[in-house]
């Protein structure tokens, strides 16, 4: 679906922003594309969705430059940006009804109807989008890139601006989108959002992809295999790490009652700082 290799890019001659990266997106799959602030996750979806050319290296989707062929390729891809791009004079029921003009009457989604699955305040459908707090934008945003059906769905961190539920929602439509097929490039440096949602996550940082792989097997790779055990003895309240292999029989020390035990398996967050040596809020 998506193949990108040895992509490169500098906004500034001599300053690359993209220092070759190498990925594929397969079918029907969410793929997260997590890093800190500034290590072009943005930059990378521009690039694969037609916005910024003159790049170097390859990236194809569908087997198409994105680039080159834009229209045919626009009405197979939905996108939500890094900043919404709405008419802020314009409603949100005028927003979407003007870009679904743009595709054929077939593919088109009742924009109304998008609008109450995204939980919008019905008060404000007709009211201008300058109206609106940032959560109803990115709703809005949301239905812009569901409008069409698309094939292909980029979302660049969907989850900011919400409150918490809103994120759940969101989460939500995201796994409706796969159950119907649609692949999904999930942009965000929102390591929850990743671990739930994606089948495979890239970690890139300052332009380059440190690791690639599903969020379980990243997170086995690094795991300590280390149980935190809380215990009794003498009245006194005790806690120890031990080896996971080592609980196996009997507890390896002297007690009177364990109280509790936890493995302390890593989180994405702690897998991406293991690996690039930044955490991904910045
Ligand atoms: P992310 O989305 O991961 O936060 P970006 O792709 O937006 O990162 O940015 C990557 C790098 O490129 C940053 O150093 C940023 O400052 C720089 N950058 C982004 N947009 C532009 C631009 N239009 N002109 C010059 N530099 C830019
Ligand atoms: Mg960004």
């Amino acid at each position: 679906m998506i193949d990108v290799k040895n992509l490169r890019f500098s906004y500034k001659k001599g300053r690359e922003t993209l220092h070759g990266l190498t990925f594929a997106v397969d079918d029907g799959e969410i793929f997260g594309f997590l890093g800190p602030n500034g290590s072009g996750k943005s930059t990378t979806q521009k690039i694969l969705t037609g916005i910024l050319g003159g790049y170097c290296g390859e990236a194809l989707l569908f087997g198409q430059k994105p680039d080159a062929h834009p229209m045919d390729f626009r009405s197979q891809i939905g996108v939500l940006f890094e900043f919404p791009y709405l008419y802020t004079n314009l409603s949100a029921l005028d927003n979407l009804n003007y870009f679904a003009s743009f595709y054929p009457a077939g593919r088109r989604r009742n924009a109304a109807e998008l609008l109450e699955m995204l939980e919008f305040k019905k008060d404000f459908l007709r009211k201008p989008v300058s109206s609106y707090s940032k959560g109803m934008r990115q709703r809005v945003s949301m239905a812009r890139a569901l409008i069409h059906n698309p094939r292909l769905l980029f979302l660049d961190e969907p989850t900011s601006g919400l409150d918490p539920s809103g994120a759940v929602l969101f989460r939500k439509i995201i796994e409706e989108e796969r159950r119907k097929g649609t692949t999904v490039f999930l942009t965000t440096h929102n390591m929850l959002d990743a671990d739930l949602l994606c089948d495979r996550v890239a970690f890139i940082a300052d332009g380059e992809i440190n690791a690639l792989d599903t969020p379980q097997k990243l997170k086995e790779q690094k795991n300590s295999n280390m149980a935190e055990v809380t215990y009794l003895y003498e009245n006194k309240r005790c806690t120890v790490s031990v080896e996971l292999s080592r609980l196996s029989r009997v507890f390896p020390f002297p007690h009177d009652k364990i109280i509790s035990i936890h493995t302390k398996e890593p989180t994405l967050e702690d897998i991406f700082i293991q690996y690039t040596g930044k955490g991904l809020i910045s």
